[in-house]
């Protein structure tokens, strides 16, 4: 089999257009379910190049490869409940930019989140939930904190706003992201995503 090389987005902002085209289909029923036939499959074995990294939350509504109609070897799926970031988090996100040179970080919120929807909750009672759920909600309660009030009664605010925190401490936190982003070889876009029309929605960006 002649080794075929998958293709690459030339820049950030073409990244994000990929992306967009596929949610497209999959909002409009024209999925063309790309790349996930055996060649590919073989093809890709040896090597991946993905053109973004997905991080978003681990909901079961939000399946990337789905929601955005790719197959094989297209996005790099980094998942946390309430996609709240951690070192490993940090870790996989550099590893995809820096060794797999990947252009762009899409990170993805969406309604009904029920990691929101705990941090409300907290906010307004004082109680967190047991165990390591904790920690979710704690990220999520750093995001959110300096629209506390709105937060507390609009949820679609307080996810907003998740996303929007969550985009500039990629940023912030990790100075490969950082790099990559003043080069102009990577950007990092905030996206909401609506179950029931299973359409994204921009609501923050860096370099795209
Ligand atoms: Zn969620």
């Amino acid at each position: 089999m002649n080794e075929e090389r998958p293709l690459r987005p030339a820049n950030p902002a073409v990244a994000l257009e990929w992306l967009l085209e596929g949610n497209e289909r999959f909002i409009t029923g024209n999925r063309l379910h790309p790349h996930q036939d055996a060649d590919r499959r073989t093809a890709l074995a040896p090597a991946q190049r993905p053109f973004a990294v997905l991080f978003g939350c681990s909901d079961s509504r939000l399946a990337a490869e789905i929601i955005f109609d790719r197959g094989l070897g297209g996005l790099f799926v980094v998942r946390t409940a309430g996609h709240v970031v951690g070192p490993e988090v940090l870790g996989s996100i550099e590893y995809a930019v820096a060794t797999l040179d990947t252009p762009l970080i899409a990170v993805l919120g969406h309604d009904s989140c029920g990691a929101i929807a705990a941090t409300q909750d907290a906010m307004q009672h004082g109680i967190t939930p047991a165990g390591f759920m904790r920690d979710v909600v704690e990220r999520v309660m750093l995001s959110v904190l300096n629209v506390r009030d709105q937060a507390l009664v609009d949820s679609e605010a307080a996810m907003r706003q998740h996303v929007r925190y969550t985009v500039d401490l990629l940023v912030q936190r990790s100075s490969v992201v950082a790099e990559r982003l003043a080069d102009g070889r990577c950007g990092v876009i905030g996206l909401s995503y609506r179950l029931d029309e299973g359409s994204v929605r921009r609501v923050a960006g860096h370099g795209v």
